[in-house]
């Protein structure tokens, strides 16, 4: 990679951001394309997240991705949001259209995008079981939405914040139809989960050392299939039962691939090298 005063700059805003994946997959693809473009790290305090959208603009960097903890705040600094940024009043990616910051978030068609090709799985008149209700729950609900699902079962530990999500969601979809349960419903949950054609964790449950879900997959109907958008680790403690129970299961690294992909596409308007892209997350891990 050859940097000069001509390279265009991209990267992420995080805290903390140095375990991120991104940089790794976001420089192979500009290599791999031979553009004049880097991809960085930059760990951004809360308390300075205005400043740091000042400098996108005065430095003219030309795309952002946005991670933990600024999704939701960074809305209000852009000048332009896109339909899923509005639906989950979350943004993760950034681009700089000759100054004014437009924002996106591809965590929405990524996770789509990853179950359709892990599973073939199309929403249109489906029946989804999603556990979770913070940020990536709601990507997942809004990609849902969008793709025609028919039913959605909200399961959180917390149930209010599940209650709060049907709400939000129903005023924007209200063909849809949400139901709430919460985690500790053990009958409800069978039941619900049996008539499910799709199980999606986005809650933090098995990440690192965080308690595994205990949910009852032998009542799983079909071959519905379980996506857990845990990856660290790789081999989550989900997709261990599932697959012992002879499901299809996968883990979220390819829900990161794809939000990286559709991000790369929106900012360099060119078809990412997608093989290339997987090839730098997997052989990270
Ligand atoms: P978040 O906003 O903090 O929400 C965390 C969710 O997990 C809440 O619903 C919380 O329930 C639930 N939870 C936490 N600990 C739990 C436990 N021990 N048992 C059951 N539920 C538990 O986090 P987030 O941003 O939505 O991220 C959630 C997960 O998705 C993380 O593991 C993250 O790494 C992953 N993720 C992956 C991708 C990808 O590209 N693959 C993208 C985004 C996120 P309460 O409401 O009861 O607290």
């Amino acid at each position: 990679m050859d940097i000069n005063a001509t390279t265009n700059i991209y990267g992420i805003f995080g805290h903390p951001v140095s375990h991120s994946l991104s940089p790794l997959m976001h420089n192979r693809a500009f290599d791999e394309l031979g553009l004049n473009c880097v991809y960085l790290g930059f760990d951004i305090n809360p308390g300075e997240l205005s400043s740091a959208v000042s400098a996108i603009k005065t430095l003219n960097v030309k795309g952002i991705n946005i991670t933990i903890p600024h999704k939701e705040a960074m809305v209000k600094q852009l000048d332009d949001l896109t339909e899923p940024v509005i639906l989950t009043g979350a943004v993760n990616t950034i681009k700089n259209e000759n100054g004014r910051l437009v924002g996106y978030n591809t965590d929405v068609p990524g996770v789509m995008r990853a179950i359709k090709e892990e599973f073939n799985f199309d929403p249109q008149f489906k029946t989804a079981f999603i556990i979770g209700a913070g940020g990536a729950s709601r990507a997942v609900i809004a990609g849902m939405c969008l793709g025609g699902i028919r039913q959605i079962v909200i399961v959180n530990r917390t149930k209010s914040k599940a209650e709060l999500l049907k709400t939000q969601f129903n005023d924007q979809y209200p063909n849809v139809i949400f139901k709430t349960l919460s985690l500790d419903d053990s009958k409800k949950l069978k039941s619900l989960i049996s008539e499910s054609d799709i199980i999606v964790n986005s809650s933090s449950a098995g990440m690192g050392d965080i308690p595994p879900l205990d949910l009852p997959l032998e009542t799983i109907a079909n071959d519905s299939p379980v996506y857990d958008l845990v990856y660290k680790p790789t081999l989550t403690p989900l997709v261990k039962q599932a697959r012992k129970l002879g499901l299809k299961a996968e883990s979220g690294l390819s829900m990161l691939l794809y939000q990286g992909v559709e991000a790369f596409e929106i900012w360099t308007e060119k078809k990412a090298p997608v093989e290339s892209m997987r090839e730098a997350l997997f052989n990270s891990q």
